[in-house]
């Protein structure tokens, strides 16, 4: 049983082509620009058996070109068994099987998902100070790069752009660093915060550090790391 918070059927923004995600209940990792707190509690969500869960996304396979499932959250490996036991099966079954994790938890489950995937999707929070927006040290990211950089899976790095918070030369060069560690990355996405979470969290009676700020990123500032990451040249 896995407890699963919701299903999506078909998206374009977790990994190649078109896919089908899942987004598991719980995670422990507390970014300050979460958009989806709702996944936090591993209390809720609904639990599901791995075979229903198989059963229910079989009925949007018909839509998706190449069947690709994406293992979102909440963080994935907050359930480890039921994650590897997800991707063993969905592979099995024809599904090219992405995890999208911030690398939380036992290295030693982290290489073992990364084997077991297809593609992961990695979230760095910040590559130098990654406690000043969530829970993770930079020992835990330090212990995850090193897993990273001599794992064959293909790698997607994914990281957030906050003005004043993520977005220094330091962090840039940081990040330029992290990603050279890792020889199989094939793409890396560097994503506009925006405040669009807040009423979520306001919600639940939770306060952020960015909530005090008018914080944007708009893409010139993407632009900007992305030259700074060497990722464009003008
Ligand atoms: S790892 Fe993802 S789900 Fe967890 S707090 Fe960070 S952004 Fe939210």
């Amino acid at each position: 049983m896995g407890r699963i918070q919701q299903i999506q059927s078909f998206s374009t923004l977790d990994g190649p082509g078109s896919r089908c995600v899942i987004f598991l209940q719980g995670c422990p990792v507390g970014c300050i620009f979460c958009h989806n707190p709702d996944s936090w509690d591993g209390q809720k969500g609904m639990e599901i058996p791995i075979d229903e869960l198989l059963r229910r996304i079989d009925r949007f396979r018909p839509f998706l070109p190449n069947p690709g499932l994406t293992i979102s959250g909440g963080e994935p490996l907050a359930q480890f068994e039921f994650t590897m036991e997800l991707i063993r099966q969905a592979k099995t079954e024809g599904w090219h099987v992405a995890l999208d994790t911030s690398g939380w938890g036992s290295p030693l489950h982290f290489e073992e998902a990364v084997r077991g995937a297809d593609l992961v999707l990695f979230s760095i929070k910040h590559p130098l100070e990654p406690t000043r927006v969530s829970q993770l040290t930079v020992n835990e990211l330090e212990e995850k790069l090193a897993v990273l950089s001599r794992a064959t899976t293909p790698v997607w790095i994914r990281y957030v752009l906050i003005p004043s918070w993520t977005d220094g030369p330091e962090a840039a060069e940081g990040l330029k660093k992290a990603i050279s560690r890792i020889p199989s990355v094939e793409k890396v996405e560097i994503l506009p915060y925006n405040s669009l979470a807040q009423e979520k969290w306001k919600k639940l009676g939770w306060d952020s550090p960015l909530f005090y700020d008018d914080i944007r990123t708009d893409e010139a500032k993407v632009a900007e790391f992305e030259r700074l990451l060497g990722m464009r040249s003008q």
